[in-house]
């Protein structure tokens, strides 16, 4: 990063990095998730279901690299290890056991509502400190309102009569 860039941030620097880590770690393992998760979904509406899944793993993986790059701006490094995700994470990874597209949506919706909360955190933290990390965090926080809204939109079909 450079100087005038630097003085910016400030003091704040290694901790903005360290909580971009946090939600980096995130971002790995819900792509996993979904990505797994579209693979072995069984049930009604599959088709419809394993769609969005997918389309949701792209976007955390896209989220994952957006991370990336702010990271590296502040002269940081992504965390290297995937052993090192499980340390990192804030919402951790629900192993999708019950292959129902039902489950599925109910896991990832939990998901979803977690990553909003990390990065509704995250764009607090930094709002006066850091607008460029700000502007990151309120870009993804979109993206996961939206797959919340996808995923409960999903199962209100399944289950309306
Ligand atoms: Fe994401
Ligand atoms: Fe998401
Ligand atoms: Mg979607």
């Amino acid at each position: 990063m450079g100087t005038k860039a630097r003085e910016l941030v400030g003091a704040e620097v290694k901790k903005i990095v360290a909580l971009l880590n946090k939600a980096f770690a995130d971002e790995w393992l819900a792509y996993y998730q979904y990505w797994v998760g579209a693979r072995i979904a069984r049930g009604h509406m599959r088709g419809a279901v394993v769609a969005e899944l997918e389309q949701h793993a792209g976007e955390e993986l896209k989220h994952a690299g957006m991370l990336t790059e702010r990271i590296i701006q502040l002269g940081g490094t992504p965390v290297l290890k995937p052993e090192d995700w499980y340390k990192e994470t804030n919402c951790g990874y629900d192993a999708p056991e019950d292959p129902s597209v039902k489950a599925l949506l109910k896991q990832n919706i939990k998901g979803e509502q977690c990553a909003i909360d990390v990065y509704k955190k995250l764009s607090d933290a930094v709002k006066d400190k850091d607008v460029v990390t700000y502007h990151l965090a309120l870009e993804i926080m979109a993206d996961e309102i939206e797959h919340e809204e996808d995923l409960e939109a999903l199962l209100e079909d399944m289950t309306q009569r």
